[in-house]
């Protein structure tokens, strides 16, 4: 009963992983990010991002050159790819199979993207491909025996 306790020893916390996604985000858009970009896209300090950018510095996920231009590792981007994953597969699981609307599915989805682990996302994935499979056959015409 102590897992509570891993979470937040996790490597990958909540801001840990928003920060990242903004940084891959930002590289996909203007093709560079600084702190300042950051500080805008997730609309906090400027104050906030530094602290954030140097535990991620620390740990090896982000580098800054020169100019002061932020880079993923390449640690950093499989987080990033990583979480996106498990977001598309849980919203697919919140709004297919259990109906949730949008906007809900998001924001559930955000807060435990990068909470769950390899094994119950692989699993979710299956349920998922399973059961659309099994709704491709039970479009076709149902024979009575
Ligand atoms: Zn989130």
């Amino acid at each position: 009963m102590d897992h509570w306790k891993d979470y937040d020893a996790a490597d990958v916390t909540h801001s840990v992983s928003h920060h990242l996604a903004a940084i891959a985000q930002l590289h996909q858009r203007q093709g560079y990010a600084r702190a300042v970009d950051v500080a805008r896209l997730l609309d906090i300090t400027r104050g906030s991002v530094s602290i954030a950018l140097k535990s991620l510095k620390s740990k090896g996920l982000v580098t800054e050159d020169r100019n002061r231009f932020l880079l993923l590792s390449d640690e950093g981007h499989e987080i990033v790819e990583r979480i996106q994953q498990r977001r598309r597969i849980v919203r697919r699981f919140f709004e297919d199979v259990l109906g949730v609307d949008d906007e809900q599915s998001e924001s559930d989805a955000c807060k435990i993207e990068h909470l769950l682990s390899d094994e119950v996302c692989r699993r979710l994935k299956e349920f998922l491909d399973g059961r659309s499979k099994r709704q491709g056959k039970s479009r076709r015409p149902v024979s009575r025996s």
